[in-house]
């Protein structure tokens, strides 16, 4: 009994002496509210944290055990079918984090559980299986008998999954399939499997750390000092690109391990960081956990497995690596703080950067934010005194950053093509590959020409489904929406009014490719973009690069991203002014951060590198900083902008979107959103203001209309009440309407 009080008092649940009859329980579903069950003597004493496999609905579902209690609710509950875990399966840090998260995003617990827990920990079949078996060492293979035609559904699942993945432990196999004990033992009796050894040799860390410049070592001791003392802070290392921030990364995380610290490292996309996987591996070995939505199911188990019992101390990954469940965490980086792929855009809409510093405050930790261009919100809270800045002025690499060259197209002489290519560039890419070096192309379009264009009726082609122009992709003979994937062969009839030839406007990255290999066709030419691109083919053009093997690289944003290519020394950007005019208050910040970031692509070996932006509109001040590589002096007039709209960093916002199959629908329902946000105090008060009901940029995508509603203000709370209020209005059900609430929005369009 005392023992019981004593653990009740961990849980927070003070004045409690005996055991418990009720727990609050979360269930991995879209409903806001947490479900009470009783429990009774047979269920083990337990705490916050566990899995309990509770009926819902006649269903069992697995939950999670927030509060126990002696409460008696008004219903009538059902009881707890049993208690899974012995230990908390999540531990308090990272529970009232994730509790936190919610909080936040006013969304519901159990979804954003669902969001941070792989799915076989929420599946009653595999349950079992996890806690059984604790022995790493017992691996199990297929072996070459060949399957008899009479077997059982869970045999069947053992050998399916042992043939797709190969050789795996049986940990795992228990884990992921409904599988017993008694299941391998009887497909190892028929021979069907076999027990195998571990696979030997753990990777090695097989490298040393670099001798850091000085700059390096004063940004080291900073933040080591504060790990040391468990001080929760946060900092900004504003370093220029090739400044060596990912060095101090390393070795940051290296004296965090040594004080017996885990770390989580956070990287826009995992696609584009094998370079950086592969440095940390080396330096760390099998320290070194990654985690990321590509993986297989078994992979990503394993490797969540692997951190949760402490194997690994370094998890890395895309934005949901935030929810890696490491113990005694002592540093979240979060490298190139300012991308946008850091927010998630469906279900669970958070923000990985800001949840990451969440998490690191919370657990007495230290969140570093890396980047050559801070986001201004990290750049204000930095000058405001929030957040610690750090900087790197220099590059480590032999050459400082580069001169940029300006390009008027409204002026130079072009190439005899339409793909935006002036001579000047054309020269400066001879004159490269002539010296055996390499060339980076950057346009921020897919495709061949983003727009179709009917000369007699004056219309755009346009995707049925969608506002916006469809984009013709020669290589695959389509017209192609980008938002919907709707494609049709291309014809040069217009649609609208059938002349019969329509035309090109724009250029694509499949234009300048096409271009390109006509100008140069000696040269070895490879293109990165999302039609390209898949895991493997993106490792393979840059492995190709790395390795001499491509002259020219021409590619959408994916190519701007924190690539180390020694032998690249030519930087060309062919519309510099393309992202500006998008209807998003960010995207004077995103074009700068766009160009900063490619041109420091640029001489980052030993010989210098060239940049050069061509551009219709050369005298926009965007351009003539990133020009400069004036990152202060951006941020300062775009932040004064920001101030007089109250934009973030200075107000907050909360997006409500709806969208239906009809206009009218979607108007009436944002417009009684938007009166709910507005009959409440704190819009009535002044403190909040709603912005809207207006059509989103993009009005229709897939045949349904899409509306949205801002409320904007600079103080969280009162945005809170004003976006509760809303949500209670969306929850009461909203017919053929949908309507999803994202709070400090990213995506504008
Ligand atoms: P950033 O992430 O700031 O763009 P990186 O960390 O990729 O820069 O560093 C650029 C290059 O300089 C890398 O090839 C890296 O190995 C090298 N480098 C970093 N720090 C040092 C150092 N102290 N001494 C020598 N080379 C270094
Ligand atoms: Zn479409």
């Amino acid at each position: 009994m005392i023992e019981n009080a004593i653990e009740l008092n961990v849980n927070g649940e003070k004045g409690l002496t005996k055991s418990p009859l009720f727990v609050d329980v979360a269930l991995p579903l879209p409903i806001r509210s947490t479900f009470t069950y009783c429990l009774n003597q047979l269920h083990p004493f337990s705490r916050r944290g566990v899995r309990l496999l509770v009926p819902f609905r006649k269903k069992q579902l697995i939950g999670i055990a927030l509060r126990f209690h002696n409460e008696t609710p008004e219903f009538e509950t059902k009881p707890v079918f049993e208690i899974i875990d012995q230990e908390p399966f999540v531990d308090e840090a990272f529970l009232s984090f994730l509790e936190e998260a919610a909080n936040y995003y006013l969304h519901p617990i159990g979804e954003v559980l669902k969001a941070a827990i792989p799915a076989p920990f929420w599946d009653p079949r595999r349950a079992k299986g996890q806690i059984r078996t604790r022995d790493d060492s017992l691996w199990i293979e297929r072996s070459e008998l060949p399957l008899p035609p009479r077997l059982g559904s869970r045999q069947r699942d053992v050998i399916a999954l042992l043939e797709s993945q190969g050789a795996l432990p049986l940990k795992e196999v228990l884990a992921l399939t409904a599988a017993s004990a008694q299941t391998i033992r009887q497909l190892e009796r028929r021979g069907l499997i076999r027990k195998k050894a571990p696979p030997s040799a753990p990777l090695r860390a097989t490298e040393q750390a670099l001798e850091l410049s000085l700059e390096q070592r004063q940004v080291l001791l900073s933040i080591a000092s504060v790990i040391e003392q468990s001080k929760p802070s946060t900092f900004l290392l504003h370093g220029v690109t090739g400044s060596g921030k990912t060095e101090v990364y390393l070795q940051v995380i290296q004296k965090a391990i040594a004080l017996g610290k885990s770390a989580i490292v956070l990287v826009p996309e995992i696609a584009l960081t094998s370079q950086l996987l592969r440095r940390f591996r080396s330096r760390f070995g099998d320290e070194v956990a990654v985690l990321h939505s590509g993986m297989r199911e078994s992979e990503r188990f394993r490797e969540w497995e692997r951190i949760r019992r402490g194997q690994a101390k370094i998890a890395l990954g895309a934005r949901s690596a935030v929810f890696a469940p490491v113990q005694k965490l002592g540093i979240i980086v979060i490298d190139e703080e300012h991308d946008p792929s850091y927010k998630q855009e469906e279900g669970f809409r958070y923000h990985a950067r800001d949840m990451g510093i969440l998490r690191a405050i919370r657990s007495g930790g230290v969140a570093l934010l890396g980047s050559a261009t801070p986001s201004l919100e990290s750049f204000y809270h930095a000058k405001q005194g929030k957040y610690v800045l750090l900087s790197l002025e220099k590059r480590v690499t032999p050459h400082p950053l580069p001169q940029v060259e300006l390009i008027d197209l409204r002026r130079a002489p072009m190439a005899p093509t339409e793909a935006l290519l002036s001579l000047p560039l054309c020269q400066a890419i001879e004159q490269t590959i002539a010296s055996k070096e390499q060339v980076l192309l950057f346009i921020n379009r897919r495709g061949f020409a983003p727009v179709l264009w009917c000369p007699s009726c004056r219309r755009p082609l346009e995707c049925p489904f969608c506002s916006v122009c469809l984009t013709e992709h020669r290589r695959l003979g389509l017209l192609r929406c980008h938002y919907c994937d709707h494609a049709t062969p291309i014809d040069d009839r217009c649609p609208y009014c059938d002349f019969p030839r329509v035309e090109r406007l724009g250029a694509g990255t499949e234009r300048v490719e096409t271009a390109l290999a006509h100008l140069f066709p000696q040269a070895r030419i490879a293109r990165l973009d999302r039609d390209t691109a898949t895991l493997s083919s993106i490792d393979k053009i840059l492995e190709g690069m790395h390795r001499g093997e491509i002259d020219i690289l021409i590619g959408t944003q994916m190519v701007t991203k924190g690539h180390d290519l020694p032998n690249l020394t030519l930087v060309g950007v062919l519309c510099a002014e393309h992202s500006l005019f998008f209807p998003d208050f960010r995207a004077a910040e995103r074009t700068f951060q766009l160009l900063t970031q490619v041109a420091g692509r640029a001489g980052r070996g030993l010989k210098p590198g060239r940049v050069i932006f061509q551009s219709h509109e050369p005298e926009l001040s965007v351009i003539q900083q990133a020009l400069k590589h004036q990152y202060e002096a951006f941020a300062k007039e775009e932040l004064e902008r920001r101030r007089e709209l109250l934009y973030p960093p200075y107000g907050r916002l909360v997006a409500i979107r709806v969208d239906a199959p009809s206009q009218e629908e979607a108007i009436r329902c944002a417009s009684q959103l938007a009166a709910a946000a507005r009959s409440t105090p704190p819009v009535q008060h002044g403190k909040v203001q709603v912005l809207g009901p207006a059509p989103c940029p993009i009005e229709r995508i897939r045949n349904r209309y899409r509306h949205q509603v801002l409320l904007k203000g600079s103080e969280r709370r009162a945005l809170r009440e004003c976006a509760r209020a809303v949500l209670q209005l969306m929850e009461g059900g909203l017919g053929k309407v949908r309507a999803t609430l994202d709070v400090d929005p990213v995506n504008m369009l």
